[in-house]
């Protein structure tokens, strides 16, 4: 069994294989972290780094792929070719356990729900693990320390490679544009990647997803799941099984019905409301009791870098959203703004369309900062639309301007819309490098 990548995912692959008997071998392309060096050594698995020695890896019976490596890798391409089944690291787990599965995507809001969702399994005391693009690696639990039921964070990258894993109880928060660059720019290949978290489904697997998808809707028509379908939204439209009356939100399963104040939920804004019934749906469906979902509703802490209050300085609150990668995320940040704003966005493009925010940008917008190496997309679309635009080359340069720019009342709000790499290790490094700056202001 050869491993293309030796991150978390792949580490934990590794360790899963050996423990069933495999001849097992890791390649990365680059260096891999000391730990999961540690850790294959530790249980004699055969590793590189730096290279990929076609010789071995084209002679693997199946190959398991991390989720970063594209399918435009050579080596990928190669495999390809001459038809090598590659499968991702929860493929190859998924075949090792029983364990209830509930797995979350969506372009956003993937990791809020994984997380409100495993804090309500856990404050139940269920025997839960955490995996997927958060926690542990699927595979390193299944082989060392199994749970009954797994929450699990899918991106599209994983369910690429997935093919008879069965979620079930699938969660699918929304599809909008991302990651075009890595599905040759085709909407519809993403979209496929993403309802793969249907497939071997059955009557007695539960589908939940957000109503008012126009994609989604359209998925399911053409579709037809063979799931119990538990569709959600913002008000009681016809036939959802979650929504709110403005005061109580409402969840209607099989095991019968949860309400619970609104204001009592701990994450705010309309996307962090699809996101609790999302969450509150699937603990219902597992049956935990009322009393102990509406206690982890309401005392969820949050996840860093999604909409995180950093600080209020002189009258103007600064709030790190460096996660919100895409343009539709930082459409909810927008939206969930009560004050005017001084947007600092920018960095890798995705192949992005602005005009999806350019109307709350009009709105909101005190000024914008265009914080990136290459901001000419930006500016060709913002210029004259914004009064004040400025540009910085750094986060400290960024905050700096952004404080002078921001008016009592107003909130300075990092919502980047883009990735992060051109100037920044990670979206973590972007938003820790926000917060120092505030602190430091
Ligand atoms: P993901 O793991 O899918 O990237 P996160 O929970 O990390 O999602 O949130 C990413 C960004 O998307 C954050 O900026 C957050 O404010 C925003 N967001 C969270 N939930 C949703 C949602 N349901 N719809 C749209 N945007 C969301």
């Amino acid at each position: 069994m050869v491993i293309l990548g030796a991150g978390e995912s792949g580490a934990g692959a590794a360790v899963l294989a050996k423990a069933k008997g495999f001849d097992v071998f890791v390649s990365d392309l680059s260096s891999i972290k000391p730990k999961y060096k540690e850790m294959l050594d530790a249980h004699s698995i055969r590793w590189e780094e730096g290279q990929h020695t076609e010789a071995d890896i084209l002679n693997a019976d199946e190959v398991i792929k991390s989720p970063g490596i594209p399918d435009k890798a050579p080596v990928i391409r190669k495999l390809k070719e001459q038809g090598t089944h590659i499968i991702s690291e929860i493929e190859f787990a998924g075949r090792y356990t029983e364990s209830k599965m509930i797995c979350i995507t969506g372009s956003n809001g993937k990791t809020t729900t994984t997380m409100l969702t495993y804090h309500i399994l856990k404050q139940a005391g269920i025997d839960v693990g955490l995996a997927g693009n958060v926690g542990n690696s699927l595979a390193l639990q299944v082989a060392e320390s199994p749970h009954a039921v797994y929450v699990i964070e899918l991106s599209s990258f994983q369910l690429d490679n997935m093919y008879d894993f069965k979620a079930d109880i699938a969660i699918l928060l929304n599809i909008t544009p991302d990651h075009l660059d890595r599905y040759n720019y085709e909407m519809q290949n993403y979209v496929d990647a993403k309802l793969r978290i249907l497939q071997n489904q059955t009557e007695e697997d539960v589908f939940i997803f957000w109503n008012d998808d126009p994609i989604i809707a359209r998925e399911i028509a053409k579709r037809n799941p063979k799931a119990t379908l538990y569709p959600f939204a913002e008000t009681n439209e016809k036939g959802v099984k979650g929504y709110t009356d403005n005061k109580q939100v409402k969840i209607e399963t099989s095991n019968g019905t949860f309400t619970m104040e609104q204001d009592l939920l701990a994450l705010t804004g309309t996307h962090n409301l699809y996101n609790s019934l999302a969450s509150g749906i699937a603990a219902k469906v597992v049956d935990i009791h009322d009393e102990k979902i509406r206690a982890s509703l309401s005392d969820f802490a949050g996840v860093e870098h999604r909409l995180e209050k950093v600080a209020r300085i002189r009258g103007v609150d600064y709030i790190n959203d460096s996660k919100a990668t895409n343009v539709n995320s930082c459409w909810y940040a927008l939206q969930s703004m009560t004050t005017k704003v001084v947007l600092i966005l920018g960095g890798t493009d995705k192949g992005n369309d602005y005009s999806e925010i350019e109307e709350l940008v009009k709105q909101k917008a005190r000024a914008l900062l265009f914080l990136g190496v290459d901001n000419n997309k930006l500016h060709a679309f913002f210029d004259g639309k914004v009064e004040k635009i400025e540009d910085a080359r750094s986060m400290e340069e960024a905050v700096t301007k952004a404080y002078k720019l921001a008016e009592k009342g107003d909130t300075v709000l990092l919502s980047p819309c883009c990735a992060s790499f051109d100037l920044f290790k990670s979206y973590e490094d972007r938003g820790d490098q926000f917060k120092a700056c505030v602190r430091n202001l």
